[in-house]
């Protein structure tokens, strides 16, 4: 696998061919996209929201308030920036909101045919120059890109959840990505202070491909018993050094996101290694998705937040 690194904080100028990014929709205002419209309004771009729930976007909004305001309080952000962001964001249901955006990134559930329709719906309401990219944590970006009428102009651009404090973006081409397209994105991560690694179209790329496999056996040495949901974290906090203990942390990315990772690995890579594991896909079955849905491997109605098993 050809990885490149690059790191890239602050603006650098765009290479000569490369269109700039001065406009932004995010599609999918869950965890992710009220993320990406979060960073992207701070960094001065006008940013439109859209999801099929209106509920969604009122709590996009609202957390996205809540946590420009954590910035303020520790003066990352003065108040004025903080109104000035919340302002640039428009959000609805209509994808003619989307007709004057240069660069549409899709941050919807992790399901192909979700995103496959979105694309066919988003493409005819878009100016012809405008670029795509899918916030994917493992659908192939070639096969999302041949769905649309602009395979050239389509990108992988993975952000780190929680988006306003994880400094990694993921980029990835598809076999037909265009090299503007390729600097752009770069151009836009070195606006929103990021960090590249540039990652190969195989399933789940870098982050995934290594992180969400270690959750897999996480949830397997639960389900044969090796240990309890405590000692399973704290081995691996105190063992290894992690910030998080691995169901922790499938419980904040959300384990519907982490089956649908292991699924996309175990067909793309036709290895039994990736197998899912069957309790992992029982928590999903019974609607228990982690902090997002209040109950996962710890129950989020007790604080602290109580081990399920
Ligand atoms: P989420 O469940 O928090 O949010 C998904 C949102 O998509 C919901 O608001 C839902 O209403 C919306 N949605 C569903 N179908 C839609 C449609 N047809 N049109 C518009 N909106 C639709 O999920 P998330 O954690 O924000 O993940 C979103 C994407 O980001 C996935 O592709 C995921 O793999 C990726 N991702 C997740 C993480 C993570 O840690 N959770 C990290 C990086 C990337």
């Amino acid at each position: 696998m050809n990885v490149d690194v690059k790191a890239a904080p602050g603006s650098g100028p765009l290479l000569s061919g490369a269109p700039e990014i001065a406009s932004v929709g995010v599609i999918g205002a869950g965890q992710m996209g009220n993320g990406i419209a979060h960073v992207c309004a701070l960094a001065g771009l006008p940013v439109v929201l859209l999801d099929v729930n209106d509920q969604a976007l009122d709590r996009a909004m609202a957390t996205m308030a809540r946590n420009m305001d954590r910035q303020v309080k520790r003066r990352i952000v003065s108040e004025e920036d903080r109104d000035d962001a919340l302002a640039r964001i428009t959000t609805g249901t209509d994808y003619a909101l989307f007709g004057s955006c240069d660069f549409v990134i899709e941050a919807a559930t992790e399901k192909e045919e979700v995103k496959r329709d979105i694309f066919k719906t988003l493409v005819p309401h878009l100016k012809p120059d405008a670029l795509l990219a899918s916030n994917t944590s493992s659908i192939s970006i070639t096969r999302l890109a041949a769905g649309t009428d602009r395979a050239e102009k389509f990108i992988g651009m993975h952000f780190m959840n929680p988006v306003p404090v994880m400094k990694l973006v993921e980029i990835i081409r598809g076999i037909a990505t265009d090299e503007p397209t390729f600097q752009a994105v770069l151009a836009l991560a070195r606006k929103l202070n990021k960090t590249t690694a540039v990652a190969e179209d195989f399933p789940a790329f870098i982050v995934n491909r290594i992180l969400v496999p270690m959750i897999n056996e996480a949830v397997y040495a639960l389900y044969e018993g090796v240990g309890s949901v405590p000692a399973i974290d704290t081995a691996m906090k105190l063992g290894a050094n992690h910030p998080m203990g691995p169901l922790e942390l499938a419980d904040f990315i959300g384990l519907d996101t982490c089956l649908s990772v292991m699924q996309v690995l175990y067909d793309g890579l036709s290895d039994s290694k990736y197998r899912p594991c069957p309790l992992l896909v029982k928590y999903v079955e019974a609607g228990w998705l982690g902090r997002k849905t209040g109950r996962g491997f710890y129950d989020y109605a007790q604080d602290p937040p109580r081990p399920t098993r």
